[in-house]
């Protein structure tokens, strides 16, 4: 009895905040503050512990925590035996290969035996090896963009976000070779309360995932027009429709995707639809 899920969160760093706002969204509000080991939620049979990214693979695969929520370059990184559950939507980045600024790029060949920097030597090598390219592979462990500056190496493999780091050292990226975000990770072999507790959590992220993914929105429409934005519209089972005061006038409520919202709008438009309206969805269980 008593069992509780141990739930490895990086202890402070780019995916902290995200990580804790997504457990309080699934109602997991966890108690003690700044700079613990541990803590406890009070409503939902689950521990944190507050780590280094680097350490959550290894410390999920030995069971020390029971999943983990970290960035995936992290988990390829460290290649221990662990299971991806699911992707969170977060913390996205890709890792890209970057050369000189003033160096003449000529595709992948062009790293044939030369030196690069970087804190991702295992999936670095991973891919040269796929690619039949020799390259020489300098680990260091942090400021991998200044290495061809101060002549540590011909090229760097690093993290980029935005690309204003390597422009301010005089790179420029020219091979993206993978994308991440942040995931949730578990060990193995769980046991079955734990598993248990693992799927309700789970259900807790799905319902924040598709909210974040959806929206609520009613319209007017004249009664000719009902059948066709039915069609544009699937609704979690079908769009409720309802008589207006006014005669001849209905109106129509749905859930529709963010990314299609926009162009479902303006077929709605051309439709006849009137006032239309989006709202945002806290939680979505489906
Ligand atoms: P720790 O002290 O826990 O080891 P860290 O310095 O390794 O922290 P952060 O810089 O906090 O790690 O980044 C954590 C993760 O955030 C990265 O592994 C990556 O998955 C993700 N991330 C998203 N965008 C970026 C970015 N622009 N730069 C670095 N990491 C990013
Ligand atoms: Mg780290």
């Amino acid at each position: 009895m008593n069992e509780r899920l141990k739930i490895a969160i990086q202890k402070s760093g780019r995916l902290s905040e995200k990580s804790l706002e997504l457990l309080k969204e699934c109602g997991v509000n966890l108690l003690g503050g700044n700079g613990k080991l541990k803590a406890e939620a009070k409503n939902f049979p689950v521990e944190a512990l507050f780590l280094r990214d680097d350490d959550i693979p290894q410390y999920v695969e030995q069971g020390v925590a029971d999943v983990g929520i970290l960035g995936e370059n992290e988990v390829w990184e460290k290649n221990k035996n662990v299971v991806i559950i699911r992707k969170l939507g977060f913390a996205g980045c890709r890792m890209s290969l970057a050369i000189p600024k003033d160096e003449n790029y000529t595709g992948l060949s062009y790293f044939m035996d030369k030196k690069i920097a970087t804190s991702y030597p295992v999936i670095l090598n991973r891919f040269f090896k796929n690619h039949k390219i020799r390259v020489e592979i300098e680990e260091i462990s942090g400021s991998v963009e200044i290495a061809p500056g101060i002549g540590l190496a011909d090229a760097i493999f690093d993290i980029v976000s935005t690309g204003s780091t390597l422009l301010m050292n005089g790179l420029k990226e020219v091979e993206t070779v993978i994308e991440s975000e942040a995931v949730l990770i578990a060990n193995k072999k769980l046991g079955k309360t734990k598993n248990e507790i693992l799927e309700k959590l789970l259900l807790r992220i799905k319902a924040v995932r598709n909210a974040s993914e959806n929206k609520y929105i009613t319209l007017n429409a004249p009664e000719a027009a009902v059948a066709e934005i039915i069609k544009l519209l699937p609704g979690m089972k079908s769009p409720t429709v309802v008589k207006l005061a006014e005669k001849g006038w209905y109106g129509i409520h749905s859930v529709v995707k963010e990314d299609e919202f926009w162009d479902i709008v303006d077929k709605m438009k051309q439709l006849g639809a009137e006032g239309i309206l989006v709202i945002p969805i806290e939680k979505m269980v489906i």
